[in-house]
């Protein structure tokens, strides 16, 4: 891939760049953002500019038709000189899948590559260092010819914006089962990273934070009886001491802090399945105490615990446990994202600065 400009504000954003103490998540703006065009067929010289607002057309189709899919990933540089990505092929990977299905043009990995590294290396001397914070990265791609017309843009933009994060520490989830909405159908857009499947997500989960709780828990789309996931994060059950996940089936999206779960529970000695699961053999199972424990995964928080699931006439169930197993697998996948422990998968990417 070509170089790429950097536009003269950047350093000086960078050296008048002041965090504040607490980080949140995606609270703070990295002061830079990376920026490439689609048109006439090819993409266009890139650009890492100031953060700042973008100009586009009322009409874009992004805006009209939500052509939009998103990344989101993490750079850690806890204790060490250089950054290191994790797994960020994994995440170029389903980048490509997701713009496929939505059928956008297609970033090449050498340009995605590109913009991450182009973020990564102008923050690195902004990017947290203390355990459980990093830089999160967002990769977006959308369309942005105006007009209404039933076609894809034949524009698109590219762009990575970044923010330095902390350690989402939450309390324990209550989460409301959703029985009568539905995020995601199989031969939909569900395991597309897409914003559209945010937006048939949020008056549940707005829904949710209102009445109390944190989240909520997506059931299949034809017969509101098998677990999806919640709605950024996917699930486990811990049955019997085993851990238990729903199999992708075309509607989830396939979290790649899941599948490093999968991998890393196995060598810690848990027995793991993929499978369908029921919503009733979990509230059973709650109720006879052979669930012991439930919790979410995706990048932001890694492992989240849940405390309980809850109707929406307010019935609850409460696990037996909360954050045993979560926390063992959370702190074994933290160390390795940080390199303080060894990483026997290769999932560490260390980042050359030049
Ligand atoms: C991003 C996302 C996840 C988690 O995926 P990770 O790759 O682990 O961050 C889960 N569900 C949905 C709907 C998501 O958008």
């Amino acid at each position: 891939m070509d170089a790429y400009d950097i536009d003269p504000g950047v350093a000086p954003a960078i050296a008048n760049f002041r965090p504040p103490e607490r980080l949140g998540f995606g609270d703070i703006n990295a002061p830079v953002m990376f920026d490439a065009e689609w048109r006439e067929g090819a993409w266009q010289r890139a650009r890492l500019l100031p953060y700042g607002p973008i100009a586009l057309w009322p009409g874009a189709r992004a805006l009209h038709y939500g052509e939009l899919v998103f990344e989101g990933l993490k750079a850690y540089r806890v204790g060490q000189s250089r950054p290191n990505l994790f797994r960020a092929d994994a995440n170029c990977r389903r980048f490509t899948r997701s713009a496929a299905r939505l059928s956008l043009a297609t970033v090449p990995e050498a340009l995605f590559y590109q913009g991450l590294g182009a973020v990564v290396r102008a923050c690195s001397d902004i990017m947290p260092t203390r355990t459980g914070r990093s830089l999160y990265l967002r990769p977006f791609l959308f369309g942005t010819e105006s007009g209404y017309m039933l076609r894809n843009s034949r524009t698109f933009r590219f762009m990575v914006i970044a923010n330095p994060v902390e350690a989402y520490a939450s309390a324990a989830m209550q989460v409301t089962i959703e029985r009568a909405e539905v995020r995601a159908a199989v031969g939909g857009i569900g395991e597309a990273k897409a914003s559209a499947n945010y937006a048939a997500a949020m008056r549940a989960s707005n829904a949710a934070v209102l009445s109390g709780r944190s989240v909520a828990l997506w059931l299949d789309a034809n017969e509101h009886r098998y677990l999806q996931e919640l709605s950024g994060m996917n699930i486990f059950v811990v049955l019997d001491g085993e851990l238990h996940t729903p199999q992708l089936d075309g509607a989830i999206l396939p979290g790649v802090t899941r599948d490093s779960l999968l991998t890393l529970s196995k060598t810690l000695g848990y027995t793991v399945h993929e499978r369908r699961i029921a919503l009733d053999e979990v509230l059973a199972g709650i109720g006879s105490g052979r669930v012991s424990e439930l919790f979410a995964c995706g990048t932001a928080a890694i492992v989240s615990p849940i405390a309980a699931l809850v109707e929406s006439d307010g019935r609850e169930y409460r696990l037996r446990e909360t954050d045993i197993v979560a926390k063992r697998l959370r702190e074994s996948l933290l160390a390795i994202q940080e390199r303080r422990a060894p990483d026997p998968f290769g999932w560490t990417q260390e980042l050359a600065l030049n």
